[in-house]
């Protein structure tokens, strides 16, 4: 029995290096195979200084993907190397954030719809280098349900048709993962909290669309056994990007019974930057079922402080009074860089904001393993 597991949710800052050569491809200054050995590099720091943390689990960081959302459909955020059937520009706004910034989606024009990368094309090249266990992130089918247009049905495409072709791929995304050799799969669904937003400025936080999200990842983990499902996990987060959120100010309260009504085996949830925590860890004891593991977030990737094991202990034993010690873990908030292209600003580099995640990610083991002594001794 693993009492108290910990887990990453994925994704490291990229190194500048690696970020500048990504520019240069989006203005044709340098070739995909220059940038794949550059990506080698930085695949190859991130396991060596993974494993370093001592952390049970590891992941390669997200260091091939063009962002958590968008490795499916293009090799670059900038939109090299884009999938059939998508168009750059004219797409939704996937999120605004806080600072202000965007990101966007690109356009579905047609069908039918296919990866063109899936996660474990990234996780096969990553996974005879190293000996330790290793996670996969996904992404969720219901962000990637946001490149159809909200209002009109594609000729000779239907929103139906394209629902059908998207779980389809999440499914085969999920299970290559688990034949590339990862332990775990968790499926990023950041758009559960957004989807709550209500922001004028992005018209389908509005729609009231979270509980169509719920159902239509509940058609791929319909997919999966109880056993399958138990390695599955969905990772919720207010967003993350250039060290800003973009749903920091939607109340849990009010997305919590839908995503625990998500037949997943685990749950990733931001915490450590929740202002009320302890209201958290009750409503995750209220609302969570037996069969699923709650991970609660212990360190913030978006503020450089490290948090101390003693302080990441404490949290775990006060969320303990809510959630029952056998179905409680530990995690990050989020990605350390979800997109590839990320300054991390309140860092001052992305070489730094690498340094402080795997400080981070060490003070989660061991603030991890002192809450196991106390709770499970
Ligand atoms: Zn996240």
């Amino acid at each position: 029995m693993n009492n108290l597991p910990t887990e990453p949710v994925g994704s490291l800052p990229r190194p500048a290096a690696l970020q500048a050569m990504i520019e240069k491809v989006d203005k044709g200054e340098c070739s995909m195979e220059e940038l794949r050995k550059e990506q080698d590099k930085a695949v190859e720091d991130s396991l060596r200084r993974f494993e370093a943390t001592g952390s049970p689990i590891i992941s390669d960081g997200e260091q091939r993907a063009s962002s958590f959302a968008t490795y499916p459909l293009a090799d670059t955020l900038g939109g090299t190397g884009l999938a059939n059937n998508l168009a750059p520009t004219g797409g939704q706004n996937f999120a605004i954030f806080a600072d202000g910034h965007h990101r966007q989606l690109p356009r579905l024009t047609g069908g039918p719809f296919a990866y063109q990368t899936y996660a474990a094309d990234y996780l096969s090249k990553a996974r005879s280098l190293t000996k330790a266990n290793m996670k996969q992130a996904v992404i969720a089918p219901s962000m990637l349900a946001l490149l159809y247009p909200l209002d009109t049905q594609l000729e000779g495409y239907s929103r139906e048709q394209f629902y059908a072709d998207l779980v389809d791929e999440a499914e085969k995304d999920i299970r290559k993962a688990f034949a590339a050799g990862a332990t775990r799969v968790s499926v990023d669904f950041t758009e559960g909290r957004l989807a709550l937003r209500k922001d004028p400025q992005n018209p389908w936080t509005g729609r009231g669309m979270l509980q169509s999200f719920i159902d239509l990842n509940n058609r791929v983990f319909a997919r999966f056994s109880p056993a399958e499902i138990q390695k599955i996990a969905v990772h919720t987060c207010p967003g993350g990007d250039c060290d800003s959120t973009h749903s920091a100010d939607v109340d849990y309260a009010d997305l919590l019974p839908s995503l625990f009504a998500m037949n997943a085996g685990g749950f990733l949830l931001q915490l450590a930057s929740e202002k009320d925590r302890e209201r958290v860890y009750k409503l995750c004891g209220e609302h969570s079922r037996n069969s699923q593991t709650v991970y609660i977030g212990v360190t913030n990737p978006q503020n450089p402080r490290v948090e101390t094991p003693e302080e990441i202990c404490r949290e775990i034993i006060t969320a303990s009074k809510y959630i029952p010690k056998e179905r409680l873990g530990t995690t990050d908030d989020c990605g350390f860089s979800p997109f590839s292209v990320d300054a991390k600003p309140k860092h001052g580099s992305p070489d730094f904001a690498r340094d402080i995640a795997f400080q981070k990610i060490a003070s989660r083991v061991k603030g991890t393993a002192l809450a196991r002594a106390q709770l499970f001794t």
